[in-house]
């Protein structure tokens, strides 16, 4: 059974105390490989390899230290495919989700932040006849990113990228329960010829490695991206050490659904929106809100068409939708849609764990489910559930969306289809979200903030935001 090894000072080494942990394949139920079981002993190794890496990284021509994030952009896409089957069997996601979104947007990630870091300027300011100010940002020094399991590689490198163009040397933590491509990737690190302990890959369970990287005095930032309860406990963890933090946190999205919406390019859209990596993508839009003019045309073609959906081995290419990332989280999902019953919800498709055949017997599947009938506070509307659920609400008039919209906790995104742009304006303008997408869904331009409000988190990421995130300013004052 292959083990899997952290990176730290550049080698690949086995954890302190050489305990490892299970690391199951969903699409099968079994585990399939180690995964490093590390500590705080880790931490302090990696934390010593980074520092001393830190001035020569910092002090390195920024064309050399950028051709270096290229060279490990150029290599992500070398290994496309090799990278893409890995995150299949280690998440349960359709491999084709992996080959056409996660590992190409991976690549980006380094590529754009290793010519973003090129074009990095820092502002002047000029008090007349009196002195100039200029505002030097600098690297912070060593920093922790810590990222979840739900696109494993794509948003591990959504954070380490801007870290290392930015100069900082990271200790970087992907989740115990998708290792294996972070772990390909410190691989394709050495291959690139990063300099030894500029990155370093530490694998292994959130309250202890992650909690260890979170407490260590020496990292000065970090980036986290998972669920809100975990980040509310960093936040009070980190808040009396004075780090900088950026925490991307859990969603609970609405797709506006108004009557003058193209109807088909709607639906096709709300279709992957609802179920794409089998709803567990935080952008997700799990409450459906449509105008009761249209909405027993939408039940009727939409529940058709997810009730039609199949599932199958995450592994072959022509798999639209595959297994939940563990048994625990199917668990918790099953556990949601009995909340919804219980609630007075009606299941109008799915509602069931299914049992596949063959080699897929034990895996972690459920088929895509549809529920209405319930009100906008009840917990199955206002908890994150992170699984191929979703819920359907009518509404009579855009007041009465908004308000239904901006129900609840979360602010991370939200969808608005209508053909009228004014509309489109003025409803976005109200809705209590980081991220609003009109007539499309999940389009990303790197260079733009990205991030969620209210219980979504705090901090912004993508583009200068990050670039800003991975530095400390210094006003320098000189009299004329
Ligand atoms: P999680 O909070 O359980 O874990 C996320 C990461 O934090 C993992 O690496 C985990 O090992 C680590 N961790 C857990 N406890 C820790 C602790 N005490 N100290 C330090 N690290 C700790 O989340 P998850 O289940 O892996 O991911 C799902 C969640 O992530 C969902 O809520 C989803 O909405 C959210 N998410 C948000 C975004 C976003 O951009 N806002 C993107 C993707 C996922």
């Amino acid at each position: 059974m292959e083990k899997i090894l952290n990176y730290i000072a550049g080698n690949l080494v086995e954890p302190s105390h050489s305990a490892y942990l299970d690391n199951y394949e969903p699409g099968r139920g079994k585990v399939y490989s180690w995964v490093p079981d590390s500590d705080e002993h880790d931490v302090e190794m990696a934390f010593s390899a980074a520092k001393k890496a830190f001035s020569a990284w910092k002090n390195m021509p920024l064309e050399q230290r950028c051709a270096i994030l290229q060279r490990l952009a150029d290599k992500i896409g070398e290994n496309k495919a090799a990278l893409a089957l890995a995150e299949a069997k280690d998440n349960g996601k359709p491999v084709s989700l992996a080959l056409q979104v996660d590992i190409p947007r991976a690549e980006s990630n380094m590529r754009f932040f290793a010519t973003a870091a090129l074009h990095w300027s820092s502002e002047s300011h000029i008090m007349e006849n009196e002195a100039i100010n200029y505002t030097h940002r600098k690297p912070i020094g060593v920093v922790g990113c810590i990222s979840p399991w739900n696109l494993p590689l794509y948003l591990f490198t959504w954070k380490i990228a801007p870290a290392l163009a930015a100069g900082n040397c990271v200790i970087a933590k992907p989740s115990e329960l998708t290792p294996m491509t972070a772990f390909l990737l410190s691989k394709l690190a050495i291959e690139a010829g990063l300099p030894a302990g500029v990155l370093n890959i530490l694998h292994g369970l959130g309250p202890k490695v992650g909690d260890a990287i979170v407490k260590h005095p020496g990292i000065k930032a970090i980036s986290f991206t998972g669920g809100t309860a975990t980040g509310a406990y960093i936040a009070s963890t980190v808040a009396p050490m004075f780090k900088k933090v950026s925490l991307e946190l859990g969603g609970k999205n609405a797709n506006l659904i108004f009557a003058d919406a193209d109807f088909n390019e709607m639906l096709s859209h709300t279709l992957r929106s609802s179920f794409a990596n089998q709803g567990q993508i935080c952008l997700c839009g799990s409450r459906i809100l449509v105008e009761s003019s249209i909405y027993d045309q939408f039940k009727e073609a939409f529940v058709a068409k997810v009730a039609a959906m199949q599932l199958g081995d995450p592994l072959v290419e022509s798999t639209k939708m595959g297994a939940l990332v563990s048994e625990a989280h199917m668990n918790k999902v099953l556990g949601y849609i009995e909340l919804a019953k219980s609630e007075g919800g009606r299941v109008l498709c799915g509602g069931h764990r299914v049992q596949m055949e063959g080699e897929l017997a034990n895996g972690y599947y459920v088929a895509p489910t549809v529920i209405e009938g319930l009100g906008p506070h009840c917990r199955t509307n206002m908890e994150e559930i992170f699984g191929p659920v979703v819920t359907l609400q009518k509404f009579d008039n855009e007041e009465e969306a908004i308000e239904l919209a901006n129900t609840g906790s979360y602010g991370l995104s939200a969808t608005i289809w209508t053909s009228q742009l004014q509309r489109a304006h003025r409803v976005a303008s109200e809705l209590h979200t980081g991220i609003v997408w009109v007539n499309c869904w999940l389009l990303r331009d790197l260079r733009t903030p990205f991030g969620g409000v209210k219980s979504s988190g705090v901090g912004r990421e993508g583009g200068w935001e990050a670039m800003r995130f991975f530095t400390e300013p210094q006003n320098v004052c000189i009299k004329l």
